[in-house]
């Protein structure tokens, strides 16, 4: 036995490996960092990462555990860390989303709760899987070779899914957040269409959530930045404290938007263009019996798509304009003041707000009339990097960061 204990002590300096027919050959060698072993000619040696460059055992059950990281990013998975409830989160070469929470028995797959038999280990913030637990999550099959003293694992060839493959490029992003890594992974197989740092933008504002289906209160309605949509809804007491009206109308907006829209106003009219608001701020009550009276005539489902419901509209935070320009609403977006608005109103902190072909992600029809102060810094940036949706300009400034 005690021979036997000493042999098992030195699996700390053993050597994995990990040998399929096309998989490569991962070799760790606590020891001294250096790759083991020969490799073949199809086969690639890998230092595991410092921190992670041991391996440890516990004598009494005989059993090995294994740093994750290393291992499900060598076998072609993505694992991240989520600091919200502090569960890693996994998905696997086959494109499972398992999530654990280590040291504790609970494991989700792909959102099944199921029970580990064996505990993860957590040790100076490394996270160790005991094996039999590997070959459940993993699809491994992991031996002990105690005359050759090591440990094979033979996995599926790693995968070679589009998705993976933009999923791992996206950690790249200064917007990444790790905790919505399985959000990511469904909404880049369902959106293949979108480029890759539209997309994680797009989960990162919540739009990847059903219409009013997480509904969050918006706790800063004060801010010129914020994001009142279908899925974040206005306090239905709020109201500014500086409406302001505009000169030459019944319509008032908070005053940092009303003195940027008179500027605005002023330069168009300078270069021979006229327009006129006549909605501006609108109360929780106001909204809610024009909702009412649209969804009378067109239902809930017609009317969603060109009015806001209570609490969901941009015009009570005083900060939405509809515009005229003397024309019907249909023809605004061929006129030349609308070309105008759509070249210059970024200079003083509007944005179209509803534009052509992006309702899936604003909720709304294409609406040319509905411009929106966030600020110049912001319009200046959707006009620089060319971000069509405020959806979009949060989750790559606001949210993320
Ligand atoms: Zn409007």
């Amino acid at each position: 036995m005690r021979n036997r204990r000493c042999r098992l002590l030195c699996l700390l300096s053993i050597i994995l490996y990990f040998v399929t027919l096309s998989a490569p050959v991962y070799a760790a060698a606590p020891g001294n960092g250096k790759p083991a072993g020969s490799a073949g000619p199809e086969e690639t040696t890998t230092d595991l990462p410092s921190d992670a460059n041991r391996l440890y055992h516990i004598p009494e059950d005989m059993i090995i555990y294994i740093p994750i990281r290393p291992l499900v990013e060598q076998l072609g998975g993505i694992i991240e860390w989520n600091s919200a409830d502090s569960s890693i989160l996994i998905i696997s070469p086959d494109g499972r989303k398992i999530s654990h929470v280590p040291e504790t028995r609970v494991l989700y797959i792909n959102g099944t709760q199921t029970d580990a038999a064996l505990l993860s280990v957590l040790q100076n913030g490394v996270t160790y899987f005991p094996v039999p637990l590997i070959n459940q999550l993993l699809g491994n099959n992991a031996e002990y070779d105690d005359a050759a003293n090591t440990v094979t694992l033979s996995s599926p060839a790693p995968e070679t899914d589009q998705t993976m493959l933009e999923l791992k490029r996206s950690s790249e992003l200064d917007f990444y957040l790790s905790e919505n890594l399985f959000r990511y992974m469904d909404y880049l197989t369902l959106h293949p269409e979108y480029a890759l740092s539209r997309a994680i933008a797009y989960v990162n504002a919540g739009v990847d959530q059903p219409f009013f289906s997480n509904l969050r209160e918006i706790d800063d309605p004060e801010s010129t930045l914020v994001l009142c949509n279908k899925h974040h809804i206005l306090p239905t007491d709020y109201e500014p404290d500086d409406l302001t009206y505009l000169s030459g109308t019944a319509q008032r907006l908070r005053s940092e938007a009303a003195a940027a829209y008179e500027k605005m106003k002023k330069e168009a009219a300078s270069e021979g263009y006229w327009f006129t608001v006549y909605s501006g701020y609108r109360s929780y009550s106001t909204q809610k019996r024009l909702y009412e009276r649209y969804a009378a005539v067109d239902g809930a489902d017609g009317a969603d798509d060109y009015s806001a419901r209570p609490g969901h509209s941009e015009h009570q935070a005083g900060l939405a304009i509809d515009i005229s320009a003397g024309v019907r609403e249909a023809e605004l977006g061929h006129t030349e003041t609308f070309r105008w608005l759509s070249e210059n109103a970024y200079r003083f902190g509007f944005i179209l707000r509803y534009p052509d072909g992006y309702s899936e992600i604003t909720g709304y029809q294409y609406e040319p009339w509905h411009w929106r102060y966030v600020g110049i810094e912001a319009a200046t940036i959707m006009h620089d990097e060319q971000i069509p949706t405020f959806e979009e300009f949060c989750g790559k400034y606001l949210i993320a960061r």
